[in-house]
């Protein structure tokens, strides 16, 4: 059966959001208000951390956000670590913190997510916020899958009572997504690298979100023909033979292969979801513009509940 599949557009979704939360700061200014501040803290040299903390800055820059990157060296001891990231959580200038992951070898992730203040934790990865957001109260939930919720919400696909499987169970997008569809009433199931007959639970999905680190690795067997498709994914592929299985002869592709080295693809193979999928996220222009934008309205969020004095509690 071919399907026209529709594509989910993450970049007009995340310009709106970005639109949105930048008239919301200047309402700010207007007020006499300072900006809202983020603190990004990038640990090391590591290309592409360096790369997502630079479109980070950018992306606040234009929505009127004040961002403060902290660079630290990849061989600071973890206790210096912790001690920075509490400073920010006192000084009372920042309104949100980001600490850009993965950290280096040596140094536990825990025990620096533990020391962000819950009331500045804009990655909603601090235990506090984890334990909200999995007790259906509100407080400060991980970017990327409130970006799918925000795609889901404006292209108006219906959660209430569908079934929906989550591919993949890590802290920052399977868990928290998974959290995220059970408050909306689907029906959730996780998998993850164990689950057997991986293929005929998915293909049970209306709602499939594919969170894996494996280029194209959601063939059109994984996929209820129909079943809106949401691709998490985002990995470099530098193989043209990989690129053409994927994308067919498309030239821009094996372009950036050329130019670049490398060309972004998603979790699912395009090639086969296309034609079998009611609705697709693309990589790129998908998921990924979301979580910066939902990174910035995180930080507004955070800004305006600090400064009103009040946390999470009652709302
Ligand atoms: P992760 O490595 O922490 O987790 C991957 C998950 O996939 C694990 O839970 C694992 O059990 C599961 N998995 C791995 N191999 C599997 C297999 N063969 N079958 C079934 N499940 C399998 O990765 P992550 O941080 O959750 O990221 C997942 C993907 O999403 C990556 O490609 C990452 O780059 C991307 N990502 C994108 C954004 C965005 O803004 N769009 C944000 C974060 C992560």
């Amino acid at each position: 059966m071919t399907l026209q599949t529709r594509r989910l557009d993450g970049v007009a979704a995340a310009a709106s959001v970005r639109a949105e939360v930048a008239v919301s700061v200047a309402r700010m200014a207007e007020a006499g208000a300072p900006a809202p501040c983020l603190a990004a803290v990038l640990v090391g040299d590591d290309r592409a951390s360096a790369v997502y903390v630079r479109t980070k800055i950018k992306a606040c820059l234009e929505a009127g956000i004040v961002p403060r990157e902290h660079r630290v060296d990849a061989k600071v001891q973890e206790s210096d670590l912790v001690a920075l990231i509490r400073r920010l959580g006192e000084d009372d200038t920042v309104d949100g913190i980001l600490m850009q992951m993965p950290l280096p070898r040596g140094i536990h992730a825990r025990a620096v997510i533990d020391a962000i203040d819950p009331t500045k934790d804009v990655d909603g990865f601090h235990p506090v916020n984890v334990g909200r957001l999995w007790s259906g109260e509100d407080g400060f939930v991980p970017c990327t899958p409130l970006g799918v919720m925000c795609l889901l919400e404006k292209e108006k696909i219906e959660l209430q009572g569908c079934e929906a499987v989550v591919i993949g169970r890590s802290d920052i997008v399977g868990k928290p997504m998974a959290a995220l569809l059970i408050k909306a009433s689907a029906t959730v199931t996780v998998c993850h690298s164990r689950t057997r007959d991986l293929p005929r639970i998915a293909a049970r999905a209306d709602l499939l979100v594919a969170a894996i680190g494996r280029p194209g690795f959601v063939t059109a067997e994984f996929i209820k023909p129909g079943a809106t498709v949401i691709d998490v994914g985002i990995n470099a592929v530098s193989s043209e033979k990989a690129a053409r299985d994927l994308f067919g002869e498309d030239a821009r592709r094996l372009e950036d292969i050329r130019q670049k080295g490398y060309t972004l693809a998603g979790d699912v193979h395009p090639g086969q979801a296309d034609g079998r999928a009611g609705a697709l996220s693309p990589v790129p222009g998908g998921v990924g513009p979301l979580t910066v934008a939902l990174l910035l309205s995180n930080t507004l969020e955070a800004a305006r509940r600090r400064r009103a004095g009040k946390g999470w509690e009652g709302s």
